[in-house]
């Protein structure tokens, strides 16, 4: 017990009987973080904050802001980040324009053709206007259909049918005895980021490689297709940047650091994140006829897309030409970054984003969640109008250059690298909402504070709290009884990890900044994204039409925004982090057992002449070769650093218990060291050297998958080299990981000396 917490008793008592929002507090516990005397304040500040957004105000801002195209470069891009820095001067931020100078390629020449093996085809490349759809026809504006960053180049070869154009589809090819070695290669989207795809058909020996939208995954295999329904249209493309982001996002000339004007700057030819071959995005109307002339095999059942044919490998007769040629420009990029001074800490910094660039008219992704954010901005100005006072400064960000590559936040994140390091206390990113269910991913230090965030937001729908609408949807879609018993007991819903894909990926994986990235959706499916038809008219058709979602995330992210920056305590939790962690280690060792037993008995059964007796001579199959077994991998020292994380974050919580205790915490004032400590406590999951070969990424935890770009890959150093089979490197990395989690024990366990010290 101390000192404050005797007072703060009392203004409880004097409080019990106020009504707060219709219910009476006396009951509640305190926010976690906060004494109750603070709760108390906070709980009616966030009331009223939630009270604020508006959906008229969401719609006109994505009126506003997609009536053009609005991608890097353009002149409606640099207008609207003019318009949003005036609206949060509006809202009383103190607000400026950051800029950089990034390589943007954009196309000069586009050509798919097939010359031989089927009828002469000449791909049309263009998304039509449509009557219906007001801004379709904006074409002297649209950025052609095509994928940023791949490399310049003009070749003509037989064409290969190579499915999702992920390493496992390579093996299958193998098997059937198929190479695409001086081929194209021809992948349709999803099951990875689209870069993978052109990375992994350079390292096979590919030519180069056309993506194509097959209406098995957005198209009319799925529902009505634009304008009848929210699906994909035949000649509908989804563009998109093909930079090896696993490697690092980012302006490519300028890893590391931030592109400012007189950055020190790569050639072209030296950046590491260009395609090796050339690449072009091409919609199903045109990828048919290709698809169509291919012979060879009958592609394996997990192939066949829903284009009415049978799905073939080839490789050829059909021959196709290809060709890419860029006006390899600088652009400049606009970043909108407002500040409501913190009054008690001001140099800990909540920051809050998302991106305001599309790839055209960009009203799903990015406005749908951007728009959520200014209005965010304007209900936190109003509050700060009315006597509200955050403790800690609050920063809103809006990014450009986010579909490139990730640009924006990236050369922000590198530019202020040392200060984000020193002040960040949290990064919160949203991108694109919709309807349906709040999705909180990221950081697990701050997963009992997502939870908690949650319970406090309505649903629209069902008026449930959006955490219960949450947990229930969890209920319905889990596999085992396991499962459903852990959704039911376990305090808080698990949050999944982040990879990238979007903002947040510089702040957590470059910066170690703790960092969560939220939106709602999975009620309303389309097949606009990275279209023409992703604008104002779609999204007012076929998704969050009144609003209420985007209000719903509005008041979510204002929430998290407050309560971060208003803690007496900031309420990282370390008890669902320890958990998560020892889930990791367990996953580890059954994957390195899963591979063993694999590879035992692959070799067992090509000794025991199973390929051969099973090859049908019509349809020949090649044989796997054997392969040494793998050797047992030492996890001590993993296991040893989990339980001393189980350890350290039982402490802190004893800790935290204890001066929680009678009634409140101690005043943020004498907690300040402790704040400091959990501020610091992301940072040390990261190290200098980071990952085995791609050393922009420092965090030990989190990092997105090298061969998956967007799904994360947690203890990624480890995890791939067991995927990959470098079991050296494998033994390596753990010693390696097991160090930073030590470090973060430690760092935990001072946490909870200090606060058991704070008086
Ligand atoms: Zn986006």
């Amino acid at each position: 017990m101390n000192r404050s917490a005797v007072s703060t008793a009392l203004v409880l008592a004097v409080f019990s009987l106020a009504p707060v929002g219709g219910h009476v507090i006396a009951d509640e516990q305190p926010l976690y973080g906060y004494s109750a005397e603070s709760s108390r304040a906070e709980r009616q500040w966030e009331e009223k904050l939630r009270a604020i957004p508006s959906p008229e105000n969401l719609r006109s801002y994505m009126e506003h802001l997609s009536a053009r195209p609005h991608h890097v470069g353009s002149d409606y891009d640099k207008k609207n980040a003019e318009w949003i820095a005036s609206k949060f001067k509006e809202f009383g931020l103190d607000t400026h324009i950051e800029e950089f100078e990034v390589l943007f390629p954009t196309p000069k020449e586009r050509a798919v053709e097939l010359v031989d093996g089927g009828p002469k085809f000449v791909a049309k490349l263009q998304e039509p206007a449509l009557n219906v759809d007001p801004t379709s026809n904006q074409q002297s504006e649209q950025l052609p259909t095509y994928n940023a960053y791949s490399i310049d180049g003009d070749v003509t070869a037989p064409l290969v049918y190579v499915n999702y154009g992920v390493p496992e589809d390579y093996e299958q090819l193998e098997r059937l005895g198929i190479s695409v070695k001086g081929k194209i290669v021809i992948a349709r989207y999803y099951h990875s980021w689209r870069g993978i795809k052109p990375k992994v058909a350079a390292e096979h020996g590919a030519v180069g490689c056309i993506i194509y939208s097959d209406p098995h995954e957005d198209g009319f295999v799925r529902g009505d297709t634009f304008p009848a329904g929210p699906f994909r249209p035949p000649d509908g493309v989804q563009r998109g940047s093909v930079a090896d982001m696993p490697t690092y996002p980012g302006d490519p000339l300028t890893p590391g650091v931030g592109a400012t004007k007189d950055a020190k700057r790569l050639k072209i030819e030296e950046a590491a994140t260009i395609t090796k071959i050339p690449v072009l995005p091409i919609s199903y109307g045109d990828a048919q006829p290709l698809l169509a002339a291919l012979t060879g095999p009958v592609a394996p059942e997990g192939w066949r897309g829903g284009l009415g044919i049978t799905y073939h490998v080839g490789p050829g007769p059909a021959k196709v030409h290809l060709k890419v040629k860029s006006n390899w420009t600088m652009a400049t990029i606009y970043d909108v970054i407002g500040k409501i001074q913190g009054s008690a800490f001001p140099g800990e910094w909540v920051i809050r984003g998302n991106h305001h660039d599309g790839w055209v008219n960009g009203a799903e992704d990015p406005l749908s969640g951007m728009t959520a954010v200014m209005e965010e901005a304007r209900a936190l100005g109003e509050l700060v109008k009315s006597g509200w006072k955050p403790k800690r400064t609050i920063i809103y960000c809006a990014w450009d250059g986010e579909e490139p590559g990730l640009l924006g936040s990236t050369e922000w994140a590198e530019t202020h690298y040392d200060e984000l390091r020193a002040h960040a206390v949290a990064y919160i990113n949203s991108d694109g909402n919709g309807r349906g269910y709040l999705q909180a991913i990221g950081s697990h230090t701050l997963e009992k504070f997502s939870n908690d965030v949650a319970r406090d937001v309505t649903d629209p729908e069902t008026k449930l709290s959006v955490w219960k609408r949450v947990q229930l949807h969890e209920i319905a879609d889990a596999k085992t009884a396991e499962r459903r018993e852990e959704i039911r007991k376990r305090a808080d819903l698990r949050i999944p990890a982040l990879g990238s894909g979007s903002d947040y990926t510089a702040f957590l994986q470059h910066d170690g900044v703790a960092s969560l990235n939220i939106g709602f959706g999975g009620e309303d499916e389309g097949g606009i994204y990275h279209s023409v038809y992703d604008d104002f008219y779609w999204f007012t058709h076929f998704s969050d039409r009144d609003f209420l979602y985007g209000r719903a995330l509005a008041q979510t992210g204002g929430t998290a925004v407050m309560r971060l920056a208003d803690a007496d305590l900031l309420p990282f939790e370390f008890g669902d982090f320890a958990d998560t962690v020892e889930t990791y280690v367990k996953e580890l060792k059954k994957l390195a057992q899963d591979s063993r037993d694999e590879i035992r008995e692959r070799n067992r059964e090509i000794e025991e002449g199973v390929f051969q007796a099973t090859n049908d001579p019509r349809r020949p199959l090649v044989p796997p070769a054997h392969e040494a077994e793998p050797p047992f991998l030492n996890f001590a020292p993993l296991d040893n650093a989990a339980e001393a994380l189980t350890r350290s974050a039982k402490e802190y919580r004893k800790a935290f218990d204890a001066a929680n205790a009678g009634g409140g915490l101690a005043s943020s004032g004498s907690l300040a060291q402790v704040n400091a400590l959990l501020i610091s406590s992301e940072r040390h999951l990261t190290n200098a050297e980071g990952l085995p070969n791609r050393p922009w990424f420092k965090h030990q935890l989190y990092a997105p998958g090298y061969y998956t770009g967007y799904a994360v890959k947690t203890v990624p150093a480890v995890r791939e080299a067991i995927e990959q089979k470098h079991w050296q490197q494998a033994d390596e990395a753990i010693v390696v990981v097991a160090h930073v989690l030590q470090d973060e024990a430690e760092v935990i366990a001072s946490a909870a000396q200090k606060l058991s010290a704070a008086k």
